[in-house]
């Protein structure tokens, strides 16, 4: 709330959404026209993404305990799970429907000639795995090492499941472990907050570097592909998203999308929606969505609810499929929307993890892998832009979740 008042009475270039916007503009700016000073300042925004990587551990486990906690009852955590994946479900299922007909009208495959198709990146074809296997590793053996790993999946898991039992007993032992659970989950916050004052900085750096290393001359030879992805990720986050929020979330998109550009534009910036969880979270609370439900959404849909990356998947591996000359009759695009799904649940909140992802798709509907090789190019600025839509849905669905749980 003090957050709150503060921001209204300082002047409009104190406030962070403002300055994350200039930094984006700067960014792009400065590593378009100074690559060399872009390439040296790069570690800025290293620095920003360690310190954020340094506190997701702490701040998913201590946040989904307490969430799941305060929640107070199994049941009341049974009724904002199914809401909450409810919503997953369908805001991904929609976002891969858009993409699918953008792609079956663009033909983006078509303009590209697998004769010039780039080789497999190596390592590739060893990193999917199948969905038993996928299940397995949901369940942590080890919960240290999964820690120590910053394997978020299991962890997840794991608080989801403690903060259960923690509702399910009472006694004074098991309300000490809750309260040590929020006070560490009120110091990480306040951490956040610190951290979250270097946005802009590292915003700028990370973005100037990554101008200055890609250039517009990749994008031009993939354009239709690029545009294919892009348009599908702008309709969905100005059009689907915007109309799930007003309709079911009660919030006027405009200005709950200009209460959360710090975290969207740090989405951007770090393509790592684990990373811009602090962000998301502190953005979230801000405007208004209760601390119980933010809690629980946040974290788990920075993990497994990824619209951006879904619409990808889908677009890619049918991509994929013209460029090789494969007709993909109706079940088979089909197969593509439920595997697409899957591997945006799959993907981690990391850098290129649907590229990895890609893999699972291609091989359930028996395209070549080798195709991943072509449109890898481009890859890190659709998962720059993917990546913001993944959060954007994220704090969509939070909005959601905060209204039906108002009822
Ligand atoms: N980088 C994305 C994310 O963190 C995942 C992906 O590669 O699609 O949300």
């Amino acid at each position: 709330m003090t957050d709150i008042n503060t921001q209204k009475s300082k002047p409009w270039y104190f406030k962070l959404h403002w300055q994350v916007l200039f930094a984006l503009v700067a960014g792009v700016a400065f590593g378009w026209l100074a690559p060399a000073a872009a390439e040296g300042i790069g570690f800025l925004g290293d620095l920003f993404l360690r310190l954020l990587k340094m506190i997701i551990i702490p701040l998913i486990f201590t946040s989904l305990v307490s969430g799941v906690a305060s929640l107070g009852s199994a049941r009341s955590v049974g009724r904002v799970g199914i809401r909450t994946v409810l919503y997953y479900t369908a805001s991904t299922t929609l976002a891969i429907a858009v993409g699918m007909a953008l792609v079956n009208i663009i033909k983006p495959g078509t303009h590209l000639n697998f004769a010039d198709a780039g080789s497999l990146p190596e390592g590739f074809s060893t990193t999917s795995s199948t969905l038993p296997e996928f299940l397995l590793r949901m369940v942590p053996d080890n919960i240290v090492s999964a820690m120590a790993a910053g394997d978020v999946l299991p962890v997840i898991v794991f608080a989801l499941l403690f903060g259960l039992f923690v509702t399910r007993l009472n006694g004074p032992n098991v309300d000490s472990v809750q309260g040590l659970v929020d006070g560490v989950l009120e110091v990480i916050q306040a951490l956040t907050l610190a951290i979250v004052k270097l946005a802009p900085v590292g915003i700028f750096a990370l973005l100037a570097r990554e101008v200055a290393r890609s250039g517009p001359g990749i994008i031009w030879d993939l354009r239709y592909y690029f545009v294919t992805v892009g348009v599908g990720l702008l309709i969905h986050a100005t059009v689907t998203l915007p109309i799930i929020l007003f309709t079911f979330g009660g919030r006027n998109p405009a200005r709950y999308g200009h209460a959360m550009a710090p975290a969207v534009a740090t989405a951007f910036s770090t393509a790592s929606s684990s990373a811009t969880l602090p962000l998301s979270m502190d953005c979230s609370e801000k405007a208004g969505n209760r601390r119980g439900v933010t809690s629980f959404v946040l974290p788990l849909g920075a993990t497994v609810n990824m619209d951006g990356t879904a619409l990808y998947e889908a677009v890619a591996a049918l991509t994929i499929a013209q460029m090789y000359g494969v007709a993909l009759e109706l079940p088979q695009q089909a197969l593509v929307l439920l595997t697409a799904l899957l591997a945006s649940v799959g993907a981690a909140g990391i850098p290129m993890a649907g590229l990895v992802m890609l893999v699972v798709v291609l091989q359930a509907v028996g395209l070549p892998l080798e195709g991943i090789g072509t449109i890898i190019a481009v890859d890190r600025v659709l998962d720059m832009m993917r990546t913001a839509t993944n959060v954007w849905s994220d704090l969509v669905g939070t909005a959601v979740v905060n209204r039906f749980e108002g009822q």
